[in-house]
């Protein structure tokens, strides 16, 4: 029995839509990984849930004149939406706004608290006498000193990208009100990170397996040195520090976003009747952690978070952080602020969510960043699923159905040719297994596709609608291979393709679910003689050019010069 397996995908911020940027840093990689798993027949939960705490949302909802909690609902509920409509199935997406969330994050600040490894400081921070209350860096406007632009954020100008403390701003402003802010004196509770570096990289080097970026990325803070950081903020929306003197005080989104995979596993376990039952996963050395995020959040996830779990102790620590790069869109690096991004609900409106997931899975930002253009989704789409894939789906069903009444022939003698495909089919389902279980997606995609374009180049080569004149026999066991190897691709298409694995199997009229099968018995998978097949529907539909150009068009349109 393989070990228990805990996923988790970075919680999604609760401040705007998902994008395809999001899809491909985290929720296809692991959700492709998490469903071969299950076919795997692990023991395998997936975790998530939304991020709906921090300045960005107070942000909005003080420029909306709405409550924090209208932003935070309506792209918490607007995501879960679109997760589902792409068939990313999480065994529970959970929020941070809940009160089960406020209560073990406070627990855990007053055991890292009780352990000694919290501590106060007294820090300068700009104060707004008008609004009476402290600014967070993002609420503070002011002239950048570095290209002079006058709306720069006190934390980062983006005009010129480069990162700033608020006090090196010219002539700041409280971004509410517009009033100059004056300095105050403030307490915050430190984090003591530095004291548990040593710890960190003693745990690191035994991590030779973690992929490169992530690696180099942590070095890189090593060598600088770890030190101490805040966590917690004066602003009114979030967890409140559960110290006496701390009215006023919140924890710090970074600080409480990661807690939220262990409260949405506990909400999970309460959900299905056994509260302990997290424990089976976060408390069992045994239990493989796996965190899928995108670069930008390798931070937190391979120093900050496991630091806060060794501090807590009684926790697992991650076994695995796949990281990816970015996805730049036509080009350009994607920016929601300039809305060079393309909208998950957009794409959904016009096209089903396979060839997405297909193409992020074919073009996943593993190794470098990628590059989404509309005209490569088009041809993955037009040359490779409805070509090759639909293709030889299509042509041999409706084969059976013209020549052998809809029926699956019964074989003769197998030649070399037939066994040649069938053990294609095991080397297949080794190998794209090996694959996921690597964490490389790109290369499971090509060797997908490579065994159908297999399947066609058999198809060809056996030329069905010549044997049916001369050799009934062989004909039929041509097409009852096929059908032997399209079954076994229902079940290797799943990860990447659920919604068009479920309508092949539909159409081969097989009992049950693909699912109820595991990954390891796509080989063995037969498809009985005579067996009467399902309504052929066509798979994969080709995309026509004027489609494409309409979506280049409304990308270019909807972005300010
Ligand atoms: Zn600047
Ligand atoms: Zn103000």
């Amino acid at each position: 029995m393989a070990k228990k397996t805990l996923v988790t995908a970075a919680l999604p911020y609760a401040n705007g839509p998902l994008h395809l940027g999001h899809l491909a840093g985290a929720y296809i990689p692991a959700d492709v990984y998490v469903r071969y798993q299950r076919l795997k027949k692990t023991d395998v939960i997936f975790i998530c849930g939304s991020d709906e705490h921090g300045v960005p949302i107070t942000i909005r909802a003080d420029r909306e004149h709405v409550s924090p909690r209208e932003i935070v609902d309506r792209y918490h509920f607007m995501m879960k939406e679109s997760f589902r409509r792409l068939g990313i199935v999480f065994d529970n997406y959970s929020r941070t706004s809940l009160p089960m969330h406020y209560k073990i994050s406070q627990g855990i600040f007053l055991r890292l608290n009780e352990k000694g490894y919290v501590r106060e400081q007294q820090v300068k921070q700009y104060y707004c006498p008008t609004c009476r209350r402290f600014l967070p860096d993002r609420y503070i406007e002011g002239e950048c000193p570095n290209c002079h632009r006058t709306d720069a954020r006190g934390d980062q100008c983006e005009g010129c990208g480069r990162w700033l403390e608020p006090e090196q701003l010219i002539g700041p402003k409280c971004k509410v009100c517009g009033s100059p802010p004056e300095m105050r004196m403030t307490k915050h509770w430190y984090f003591r990170l530095s004291q548990l570096q040593k710890r960190l990289e003693q745990w690191q080097a035994s991590k030779s397996e973690w992929k490169g970026n992530v690696r180099e990325f942590c070095a890189g803070w090593f060598q600088e040195g770890l030190t101490d950081r805040p966590i917690t903020r004066d602003i009114d929306w979030g967890i409140p520090v559960p110290l006496p003197d701390a009215a006023g005080k919140v924890l710090y989104v970074w600080f409480d976003a990661p807690i939220g995979y262990i409260s949405s596993t506990v909400e999970w376990a309460e959900k299905q009747g056994s509260p302990e039952r997290w424990r089976d996963y976060w408390c069992d050395p045994e239990t493989r952690l796996i965190h899928f995020i995108g670069k930008d959040n390798i931070v937190f996830h391979a120093i900050v978070w496991p630091a806060v779990l060794m501090a807590h102790e009684g926790f697992v620590l991650p076994d695995q952080i796949p990281a990816n790069e970015f996805l730049n869109i036509e080009g350009k690096k994607l920016s929601t602020s300039r809305n060079w991004a393309v909208w998950v609900d957009d794409y959904l409106q016009i096209f089903p969510p396979d060839p997405l997931r297909y193409y992020l899975a074919a073009n996943a930002p593993e190794s470098k960043d990628s590059d989404f253009t509309w005209k490569d989704f088009q041809t993955h789409n037009n040359a490779e699923l409805a070509d090759i894939l639909g293709n030889l789906i299509n042509r041999s069903l409706s084969f059976i159905e013209k020549q052998f009444g809809g029926k699956v022939p019964a074989p003769s003698e197998l030649s070399s040719a037939d066994r040649e495909l069938l053990a294609a089919v095991a080397d297949a389902t080794d190998r794209i297994g090996r694959s996921f279980e690597e964490f490389q997606v790109r290369r499971a995609t090509v060797e997908l596709m490579d065994l159908a374009r297999t399947g066609n180049k058999y198809f060809n080569d056996a030329a069905p609608w010549s044997t049916i004149k001369t050799d009934r026999a062989r004909c039929a066991t041509t097409l009852n291979t096929t059908v032997q190897l399209e079954a076994a691709l229902a079940l290797l298409m799943d990860p990447i393709m659920p919604f068009s694995a479920e309508k092949l199997w539909k159409m081969l009229n097989m009992p049950g679910s693909h699912r109820d099968h595991a990954w390891d018995d796509a080989p063995r998978l037969r498809v009985p003689d005579e067996h009467p097949l399902g309504l052929r529907e066509i798979l994969f539909h080709k995309i026509e050019d004027d489609i494409i150009d309409q979506q280049i068009q409304k990308l270019h349109s909807s972005t300010p010069a």
